[in-house]
């Protein structure tokens, strides 16, 4: 796509570079890229869908390559991923995030939690628990203002090791997120398994909505799925009022996307912390 962040990264290889050099170069880069402050975290509202106010921002992370420019997360993750590098990365996110929420809360811009993805690889690292109670304890957030953000595939990767990772956090008091709720295929039935509190519905099926189908019949399901088993659901993506108004009429109670703010700095999400309500 052209014109998109990143896109000079993906243009970059026709020819010039077989795939295996670029992505050797990739993973040196991503060496250097936390020491030499490359790396951003930018902040999305997660909106009450009754009263427009933001109870939550997620935390989702921006590289600024000093030659490529700006290269988004589903290019480099999954090469931070495979080299080891998410490791580091993702505690600079965590550390970064409870530092930014602490911040908001001591300045009385509102009880608010702080959302942050986990790497399935951060999953399943032997000391996770421990480096989230250190990021928490840095900061002075208490863990009831964190929630972590997981896939389905992640969890369904290694069922027994993740179940017990999400009760030390739940004992915490840290939240769990299923992300990009309804992706996966096999977990509904596993679902109920793990101590989460909370599904967020892939954005792909609220895009969808209007066009009716088996967006709307999935959407449906992942929300009546989520309050019988006393789950909060969050759905992504939402982009008009009219998916807005479909999610609210059936019980979704918060939303996260465009219709009510971009990922923004944590400068301009003060500003919208301070005004309020968003439309
Ligand atoms: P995600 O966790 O599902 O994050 C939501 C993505 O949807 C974000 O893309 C966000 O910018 C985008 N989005 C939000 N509202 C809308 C909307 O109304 N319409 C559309 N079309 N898109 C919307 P982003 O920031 O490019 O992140 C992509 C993915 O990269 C994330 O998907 C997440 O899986 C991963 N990611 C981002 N930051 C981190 C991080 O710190 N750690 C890890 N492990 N993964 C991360
Ligand atoms: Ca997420
Ligand atoms: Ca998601
Ligand atoms: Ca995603």
């Amino acid at each position: 796509a052209k014109g998109t962040p990143g896109s000079r990264w993906l243009q970059f290889e026709p020819g010039m570079l077989s795939r295996h050099t670029r992505l050797v170069e990739m993973d040196h880069d991503l060496e250097r890229a936390l020491d030499q402050g490359q790396f951003h975290v930018v902040y999305q509202p997660q909106v009450d869908l009754e009263d427009g106010r933001i109870v939550s921002l997620e935390a989702l992370l921006r590289w600024h390559h000093p030659q490529r420019g700006w290269i988004p997360p589903d290019v480099f993750i999954p090469r931070a991923e495979a080299n080891g590098t998410i490791i580091a990365i993702g505690d600079f996110v965590l550390n970064a995030a409870c530092r930014q929420a602490q911040h908001w809360r001591q300045a009385g811009l509102g009880g608010l939690a702080v959302a942050v993805n986990l790497s399935t690889v951060q999953l399943y690292q032997a000391d996770l628990v421990d480096r989230v109670r250190a990021a928490l304890e840095a900061s002075g957030l208490p863990a009831t203002a964190l929630e972590l953000e997981l896939t389905e595939t992640g969890l369904m990767e290694d069922m027994g090791t993740a179940c017990q990772v999400l009760a030390q956090l739940r004992a915490m008091g840290v939240g769990l997120s299923v992300d990009d709720f309804g992706t996966g295929h096999s977990s509904l039935a596993y679902l109920r398994r793990f101590p989460v509190n909370c599904l967020k519905l892939d954005k792909r099926f609220v895009g969808d909505l209007e066009a009716g189908g088996d967006a709307e019949v999935i959407a449906g399901a992942v929300l009546a799925l989520a309050q019988s088993l006393g789950l909060t659901c969050v759905a992504e993506g939402v982009e008009t009022r009219a998916q807005a108004d479909w999610l609210r009429a059936r019980g979704c109670r918060q939303a996260q996307g465009y219709l009510y703010a971009r990922p923004q700095s944590a400068e301009a999400c003060e500003r919208l912390l301070a005004a309020g309500i968003l439309p």
